[in-house]
């Protein structure tokens, strides 16, 4: 470490206290309530609050600024532009306008729309994300912005986050307001636990597959894979940890409250993970944390992939999405201390199971994609299936309100439950049982959402949450204000509430083995939603009743979710378009000549042998060449059949018809393809093997 943490962190970001520092009071209190209460922000303010972030931005070098947004291709983008003004001398001045922090235009018109844009003729600009720190990178100064286009339709992840955090907040302060506190300011919490894989650099370049795809489409079981359960937690080998400590420099001087670093179960995997802040500078941070993983691996020889399954046979990459609820900084999902707050509680945890059953499909919709098709159901990763895992003890006042017997739950810690008086045991979060196979568990004061992949940007599992959860709350500040005006006692009504909105969704509730062949049955019969594959889990936006629940809210309108629709659509078919085209390739003049090679040579041998030796046995060399011939012949038969195959879908008009078909037919081929090769990566010479092999790959120095 350079310097001390303390002094470096945050030192490349406008940051409240730097706003505190350098902007006149007037301003600076009129860009508080901004951030604190979304008021919007004149072009007076923004002028000043312009000026002095470029001052301090050149101070610390910075010559560009650029609007940083999140378009639907899933990463960050930026466009450059000099702070520099040449005036008539010859000289040139610095300068950086209000309305430049404010709105930018960039050309838009190469991002994924969906549509959208040919729909409307509309440019898109971007818009500042006050709520958001502008930073410093590579000497850019970095505005945090949403994208939209001109007739106001989201553009990117940012924009449908943003509404679902205002969304929240006004049906949350419904619900407080029944329990007779006053506004309070909300902020969705969000902690994401970061996967990925460092591999050299070496390994990396000599393979196709792993530059152009970020996976490994061949490649045999490595002899030693995670069995012997040493890598988890195990001592991080120095190459490694000299990047991790790198990284940790480079976010903490961002701002980002990295803490937490460990390898991962799979040889070469590793985690990272952040504190929790709200959604939007989580998420913002995510991703800078991504981008961050993937530049500075170079410098130490390494690449970094953040794909969900780069290797197969071994754990993939997750990014397990920790959240909750905040009213004016105080976690609303921790158990309270006394009998109103529990009560308090029971009720938001009853929102949350029926919004996650209601749209359990929404959820899972939000993590698909070609790489997460890999990893869930393959008994590392929950399965496709939305589940919640309470724990045992919330499971039990579960039932026994379900059933009417609260009155006779005691728990283990010998606490009774009368929700006359709502009393509920406040060891709840000491709640240390861990099921590692759920999707959505409960944590002791948070839900972690597991099902997200590595690679994925987790606005959209977010807004979704928050959307749903909003509908929840909605429902219940209805029923009670309406309860209220007839008279009814107030905690009767709630409790009734809860029974029932319970019994209605207790099949979303499973603390059991998610890996198992039994729940995807009983998942059935309890008529939960299975999706498989991310053709499956994409129409699903489609279906009148979730149009319903991002219109009533105003997070999407039908036209921003069919546009969202099409490029998620768009984006898997062109994924496996690719890897289908470097899986034939790589065959086609790696593997085939490599093959061909090896088996010359075996012949040649065979033949210098038995003019050398001719009653020698020559059987061994014998079956070997027939073992490579027979597995060169399946390997073209593949080939012909993926090509065909592959061809007839590429050309399909229908882009879900096209997701299907890749699926349920071009997926599989490739499977079987390399099957074929795979077999015989262990006969054919490392010699004449013309890649790394996983042995080489996922244990390096
Ligand atoms: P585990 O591996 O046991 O899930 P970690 O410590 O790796 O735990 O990660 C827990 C994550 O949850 C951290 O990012 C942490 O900041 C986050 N977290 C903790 N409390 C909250 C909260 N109230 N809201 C959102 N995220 C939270
Ligand atoms: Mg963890």
């Amino acid at each position: 470490m350079s310097s001390n943490v303390s002094e470096i962190y945050g030192s490349l970001v406008f940051n409240e206290h730097v706003m505190a520092e350098r902007l006149p009071s007037v301003t600076y209190k009129a860009l508080m309530r901004t951030i604190e209460r979304g008021e919007p922000l004149d072009i007076e303010v923004a002028n000043v609050v312009a000026h002095s972030m470029k001052e301090w931005a050149i101070e610390k070098g910075a010559t560009h600024y650029t609007h940083w947004f999140q378009p639907l291709t899933g990463i960050t983008s930026e466009k450059h532009d000099g702070f520099i003004d040449p005036i008539s001398d010859g000289r040139a001045l610095m300068r950086f306008s209000g309305k430049e922090l404010i709105q930018s235009e960039p050309d838009a018109s190469s991002f994924p729309n969906g549509g959208l844009r040919a729909t409307f003729e509309a440019r898109g600009y971007t818009a500042w994300d006050p709520t958001s720190f502008a930073f410093i990178k590579d000497e850019v100064l970095c505005i945090p912005t949403a994208f939209c286009s001109y007739t106001g339709e989201a553009l990117d992840e940012k924009t449908p986050l943003l509404r679902s955090r205002d969304v929240i907040e006004e049906q949350l302060n419904r619900v407080l307001a029944l329990f007779g506190e006053p506004w309070r300011h909300i902020e969705v919490t969000v902690g994401c636990e970061q996967e990925y894989f460092l591999i050299s650099e070496d390994s990396y370049k000599k393979r196709l597959d792993l530059m152009l795809t970020n996976r490994t489409l061949f490649g045999y079981a490595p002899c030693k894979g995670q069995e012997l359960e040493e890598h988890y937690f195990g001592a991080i080998r120095p190459t490694v940890n000299e990047y991790m400590k790198d990284l940790d420099e480079e976010l903490w001087k961002l701002g980002i409250p990295a803490k937490t670093k460990h390898n991962e179960v799979a040889p070469a995997q590793h985690e990272l993970a952040p504190i929790y802040e709200r959604a939007n500078r989580a998420i913002d941070h995510n991703l800078l944390t991504m981008e961050k993983m993937r530049l500075l691996a170079n410098r130490h020889g390494l690449v970094c992939l953040q794909h969900e399954k780069p290797f197969a046979g071994i754990n993939g990459s997750g990014k397990h999405d920790n959240w909750s609820l905040a009213a004016n900084g105080k976690n609303l999902l921790e158990p309270g201390e006394n009998p109103i707050e529990n009560l308090r509680f029971l009720v938001l945890l009853t929102c949350i199971i029926e919004a996650v059953d209601e749209y359990q499909e929404l959820l899972r919709m939000s993590v698909a994609s070609a790489g997460n098709d890999h990893r869930l159901g393959a008994q590392e990763a929950p399965p496709a299936i939305v589940s919640i895992f309470l724990g045992d003890e919330l499971s039990s006042i579960v039932d026994a309100l379900v059933n009417d017997h609260e009155s006779e739950y005691a728990s283990a810690h010998k606490v009774a439950m009368d929700l006359g008086v709502a009393v509920l045991p406040a060891f709840l979060k000491d709640n240390t049982d861990r099921n590692r196979t759920s999707p959505f568990a409960f944590t002791g004061n948070k839900f972690e959402f597991r099902m997200p992949g590595s690679s994925c940007n987790p606005s959209e599992a977010n807004t979704i949450l928050n959307t749903a959860v909003s509908k929840s709350l909605k429902g219940f500040a209805d029923i009670m204000e309406a309860a209220e005006d007839e008279g009814q006692e107030f905690e009767e009504a709630v409790i009734a509430w809860i029974k029932q909105t319970l019994r209605d969704h207790e099949r979303i509730i499973f603390d059991g083995n998610g890996y198992s062949d039994e729940w995807a049955v009983e998942a059935e019969r309890r008529g939960l939603a299975n999706h498989k594959t991310t053709a499956d889990a994409l129409p699903c936006l489609l279906d009148r009743k979730n149009i319903e629940l991002f219109e009533e809210f105003g997070v999407l309108n039908e036209s921003e979710i069919r546009s969202r629709y099409e490029v998620k659509l768009e984006k898997y078919n062109k994924l496996i378009n690719i890897e289908a085209r470097v899986m034939k390739r790589m065959v086609r003049t790696l593997y085939l000549p490599a093959i061909a090679d090896f088996a010359a040579e075996v012949a040649e041998n065979v033949w210098k042998v038995k003019s050398v030796l001719p009653e020698a046995d020559l059987s061994a060399q014998e079956r070997i060449l027939a073992k490579l011939s027979e597995g060169v012949k399946n390997i073209d038969a593949l080939l012909a059949e993926l090509d065909e195959t592959h061809h007839t879908v590429r050309a399909l008009e229908d882009q879900q018809e096209c997701a299907n078909r890749n699926a349920y037919e071009v997926v599989p081929l490739m499977q079987r393809l390399r099957a074929e090769v795979d077999n015989l990566e262990i006969i054919v010479s490392a010699k004449h093997w013309p890649v790394p092999n996983y042995n080489e790959i996922l244990f390096y120095a």
